[in-house]
């Protein structure tokens, strides 16, 4: 028999953040970069334990160093050297201090654009990385595209994320994407996480790539996230399943979660887990985005909001006096013979392809974004991004705005 889940399942449209006393006078004071730690994947840093790098004092007890006694240490003092006191350290050579394995961690605004070709491109990193966003880049692009946009824009390695399926060459093209280029992040995306051999292949590239962040999804529950970061070895998980401006999963398929539900949820288990998640789809304002992140988000991710720019792919196309881009889904008709191309005849297209309104350029719909962004802080005493989950009690409401007066 079929089970109902009788608890009510909500999206942004059905709440709003109430206000509350707050003590921040201006936006200004609102700090939007985030420093994030992450469970799995780790990085080579300095010992914080025996402040080698600070103050000289070496601390044998921290046991991330195996002195070779070639190397000189003059000037520095040696603590908790237990029996071997008398230990001689001959000169000359260099040493380079005490090294420990570490969590990775990353400090940016955690907004990332989607990996699909009209948004997850190097002309949006350009834009984003400027304000230490992240673009996830889509997974069309070669190895050489790569090398060419490393040379053209220094790619940082904390700002952008490379994409794989989930196929044995998906695997290969990722291996040799990053043999090349410097990226701290492996975004892996498939449209249903919940098949088995997904959660497998998140496992094959931690054992492979131990340094780096891994991102996988999309699923929407709770359940789901906690496999892929406990077995999976996922630092950070996609949500969102049907939300997004061009998906038409829920039409095709009947199937998805409303998107506050699924990320006050996933959010929850993510946290619980050690994890982080990325609200991935269904952002049509600012005031979106700050749900996203009152519910628990650690990342926003999107689309549509990012698309229709100057700097997105395509020409303006006027239609009766206004002006449009083509957006379009990755799952639709329109991707797929893009891409592969045909659509396979097995596979219903999930994906719709749009006209949306043309916009200028891209950094003027980023400072909207952060403009709103930091007044919503300010409205409910949040001091970073980080605190505004902490601040938020959302209402449930039965209307948004007052459309009187548009058309
Ligand atoms: P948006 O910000 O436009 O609302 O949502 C962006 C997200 O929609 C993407 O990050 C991706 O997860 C999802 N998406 C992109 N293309 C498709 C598609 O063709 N079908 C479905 N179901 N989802 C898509």
């Amino acid at each position: 028999m079929p089970k109902i889940e009788r608890e009510p399942k909500l999206d942004f449209t059905n709440v709003l953040i109430r206000p509350k006393r707050s003590t921040l006078s201006s936006r200004s004071s609102v700090n939007l970069n985030r420093k994030i730690i992450f469970e799995h994947a780790k990085q080579l840093s300095e010992c914080d334990n025996c402040a080698y790098s600070t103050n000289n004092v070496l601390d044998l007890s921290c046991n991330h160093v195996t002195i070779d006694k070639n190397e000189s240490l003059s000037g520095t003092t040696i603590v908790n050297t237990g029996c071997d006191s008398s230990i001689e350290w001959p000169s000359p050579s260099y040493f380079s201090g005490c090294h420990a394995h570490t969590n990775r961690t990353w400090t940016g605004i955690p907004i990332v654009a989607a990996n699909m070709d009209t948004t997850g491109t190097f002309e949006v990193y350009d834009v984003l990385s400027k304000q230490r966003m992240v673009t996830a880049m889509h997974k069309f692009y070669t190895l050489e595209d790569f090398k060419e946009a490393h040379a053209k824009y220094n790619l940082d390695p904390d700002l952008f994320m490379v994409s794989s399926g989930i196929s044995e060459s998906d695997f290969v093209k990722l291996g040799n994407i990053l043999s090349d280029v410097q990226c701290n992040w492996i975004c892996i995306d498939i449209a249903n996480g919940y098949i088995k051999q997904f959660v497998d292949f998140c496992k094959r590239v931690r054992l492979q790539y131990p340094e780096k962040i891994i991102v996988a999804g999309n699923v929407a529950t709770r359940e789901m996230v906690e496999e892929l970061i406990i077995n999976g070895g996922v630092d950070v998980v996609k949500v969102g399943i049907g939300p997004g401006s061009a998906c038409t999963t829920r039409i095709k398929t009947g199937v998805g979660v409303p998107q506050l539900s699924a990320i006050i949820e996933c959010s929850d288990a993510a946290h619980g887990a050690g994890g982080r998640i990325i609200a991935d789809g269904g952002i049509t304002c600012p005031g979106d985005m700050a749900k996203a992140f009152g519910a628990g988000a650690d990342f926003v991710m999107m689309g549509g909001q990012f698309a229709g720019h100057d700097q997105n792919p395509g020409e303006v196309i006027e239609v009766e006096g206004k002006q449009y881009k083509t957006f379009y889904g990755m799952s639709s008709q329109h991707a797929m013979e893009k891409h592969y191309g045909k659509m396979n005849n097995y596979r219903a297209s999930e994906g719709r392809k749009l006209k949306i309104p043309y916009k200028g350029d891209l950094n003027h719909t980023i400072s909207d974004y952060l403009g709103g962004l930091r007044s919503t802080c300010t409205y409910i005493g949040a001091e970073s991004i980080k605190d505004i989950s902490k601040c938020t009690t959302f209402v449930l409401v039965t209307q948004q705005v007052n459309q009187h007066f548009v058309n």
